[in-house]
Parts: C-alpha cells; structure tokens; sequence
C-alpha cells in the first residue's frame, strides 16, 4: 500500500494558499537553508524529538533504549557549539535526493507506523510539571538511527511526553479522508489542501497520488516546492496541482549554494517551465537580513519575478503564471525545534526582522522594489 512520512498536518490554515486550508507537510528535503524554521522535514525519515521543558528524569527512556542511544544524566550542556559562519546546518544530502535530481521516481518512503505522539493524541504538559534544571539527558541521534528505523521505545517509556517520534506514515485514503472532514470550510472560503515540507517531490509518488485523489474529489490543491526537483516530477503533478507555492532562495548560484547547499540552476530552469507551461504560481521570497534582503538581491527578483511573467505569455488566461510574490520576513519561531532534535541553529542569534529596529521600513522598501516585477507583492502568506 502507498504510504507517505508526513511530520505535522495542520487543519484550518490561513496560511499556505487561498481559504482555509488543511497543510500535510511531507518529510525529505534537498536543501538545508540556513534559516530553515522546520528542520525536522529535512531528513527523509522519522526521527526523535526531545523536549528538556517537559523531562522529569524518570530515567526510563535510558533503561530501554536498546542501543544506548539516550545517556544518562549528565550535566554536560546536550547543545553543540555554534557552527562556523556559512556552514551548513546538517550536510546537504547525497542519497536519495541526488537520483531525484537525476530525475528517478522514488518509492514511498518507508518508515514504521509509530504510535500516537502527544501532538497527535492533542495531550499538553501536565500541571505541576516544571523545566528540568542543570543536568539534562542528551539523544545519540546518530547512533538511534543505527536500527536502521526509530523503535519509538523511549516514546513509550517516558510518562511524561517528553520524547516523541517525528515523522508518521499514512496511506493517501487516510489524508483523503482527513482532509475531507473539512470539505466544507474548503467550499465556503475557496480553500482546499496544501502539500509542504520539506519538499513534498522527495516523496513523489505519494505527492502525486494524493494530489490526484484529492483533485478527483474537486479540491483545490496547492504545492509548496522548493522547485529543486527534476523536472519529470514537477510535470507529472502539473494535472493535479491548482497552484505552486515556489521558494526562490537567492539568484545567484554560488551565493544560494552557500546558503543552502545546493545550486540554484534547476530551480530557476524549473520554474520557467512551469511558467511556460501557464501554471499558477506564487513566488515566495524569504527576507533574510544580511544574505539576500538587500535592494541589490531584491532588484534580481523582481526582474527574475518579470521574466516568468513574460515567459506565461501575453495571452495568459488571469490566474495563470505568476499572479503573486510573497516576501516572508525571517523570524525565529523555529529556533527551538533545533534543540529538540540536538541539532545547532546557524542563524540563532540573528532578530526576527519585524523585531529589528529598522524592520518595518526595510519590508516596506522590500515590497516596493519587488513590485516593479508587475505582479502583486504581499508579505507573509
Ligand atoms: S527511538 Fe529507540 S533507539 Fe532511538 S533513542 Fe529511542 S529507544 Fe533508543
Ligand atoms: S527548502 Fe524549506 S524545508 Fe528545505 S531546508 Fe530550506 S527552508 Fe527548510
């Protein structure tokens, strides 16, 4: 049976696409953006996440951790130190995404059904529970991946919620259904269903049929791709796909493989073709200060934003190429999710650019640049 890794599904969105939405966000990505706000969708398979705020020291999960993966106590601090400047996060990598590159369909990912996680059984930090202070356990992820799959033992073990496993499988009839529940919020608000990541084309088989079983049902789908993907897979979900969410990183290439490990020379190839080939697209623009929100990186996007719509064609029916640019400013929401899973945040020190004294007015110069691509430039989304 088809199965896909997803790591969060995320009902009454207003975010990711028009309406209200339900986001299914797929695990597996070929990039490692420095600023990634969810490093847990990188790696394509489940993984442990550890929350110090909610461990109690039972112990228990060190007692049946078959490959003495979760230490003892220890007052060591669980954080590595920081990365040098410009270092990736996680190297970029090789295997599976270098044969997506190369344009071969990978299977579902397989990954062992997981028992129900706290955020999935809706359960919250118990009253009376309290921050752990000064010793703390720390989580070999490297060697609890030694089994070759996440026994999820520890999960069981801890009374307390304080592991879970990220990354649960589900066939696409489960998600259809899911996603069904809210068909009519769908109707009402022009809504529908998103798939996001990670790259949701990491997992292209399963992308591709539950974007069509959803389709077949009348609901607007939407893809939020990185667009590094080859291009055999972006077409074969073109007949099932209402919209393209597409990241554009930076436009230069060595600048965007500095940021994010990867060139950016298929993204940019990928997302004229799909221009061409009229499908709709919101290009979305992270603004991270001192990498790529300066006027100069800005002035590139617009232009680059301009050619596509060029490349739609004159004659492109309304709704159809790029009919929107949305900037994202940098924020930190994501900081946290890196010491849940042991790993450094490269860019932690650097402000939320709303919080930034000068943020306000560098958004709003950010916008009005972009707008010179001729198309509507919203922020967030
Ligand atoms: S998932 Fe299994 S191997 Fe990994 S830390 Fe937990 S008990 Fe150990
Ligand atoms: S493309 Fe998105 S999910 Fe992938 S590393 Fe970059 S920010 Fe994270």
């Amino acid at each position: 049976m088809l199965t896909g890794l997803m790591f969060d599904v995320q009902r009454y969105s207003l975010h990711d696409g028009p309406g209200i939405r339900t986001v299914v966000f797929l695990k597996g990505c070929p990039l490692r953006c420095l600023w990634c706000c969810n490093p847990e969708s990188q790696r394509p398979e489940p993984e442990i996440e550890f929350r110090e705020s909610h461990c109690q020291q039972s112990g228990r999960c060190t007692e049946v951790c078959p490959v003495g993966a979760v230490s003892p106590l220890s007052s060591a601090s669980p954080h590595p130190s920081p990365l040098p400047e410009g270092s990736l996060p996680l190297p970029p990598p090789t295997v599976p995404f270098a044969a997506l590159r190369a344009g071969a369909e990978l299977g579902p990912i397989r990954g062992e059904a997981a028992p129900l996680s706290w955020w999935e059984r809706g359960a919250d930090l118990s009253p009376g529970l309290s921050p752990t202070r000064g010793e703390v356990r720390k989580i070999d992820h490297e060697r609890c991946g030694r089994l070759g799959k996440v026994c999820g033992r520890c999960v069981e073990a801890c009374p307390n919620g304080a592991l879970r496993v990220v990354g649960q499988t589900r066939t696409v009839d489960e998600v259809v259904a899911a996603a069904l529940r809210d068909a009519a919020y769908y109707r009402r608000s022009g809504g529908g269903v998103t798939l996001s990541g990670g790259e949701p084309l990491a997992q292209p088989v399963f992308a591709r049929e539950l974007l069509r079983a959803l389709h077949d049902r009348n609901v607007h789908t939407a893809v939020e791709t990185t667009g590094c993907v080859s291009w055999p897979l972006l077409e074969a979900i073109l007949p099932y796909t209402d919209l393209f969410l597409y990241d554009i990183k930076h436009l230069d290439s060595a600048t965007h493989r500095r940021l994010t490990g990867v060139s950016n020379q298929t993204i940019r190839d990928n997302a004229r073709r799909l221009a061409e080939a009229g499908a709709a697209m919101i290009l979305r623009v992270p603004l991270i200060p001192g990498h790529n929100a300066h006027d100069d990186h800005l002035r590139a996007v617009a232009d680059f934003a301009a050619s596509l719509v060029a490349a739609a064609g004159v004659d492109a029916s309304p709704g159809r190429g790029v009919v929107e640019v949305h900037l994202m400013p940098f924020h930190q929401l994501g900081k946290d999710k890196y010491r849940r899973l042991g790993r450094t945040y490269a860019l932690g020190d650097l402000p939320g650019l709303r919080e930034a004294p000068d943020g306000s007015e560098r958004i709003r110069r950010a916008r009005e640049i972009v707008a010179g691509c001729g198309r509507p430039v919203l922020i967030g989304g």
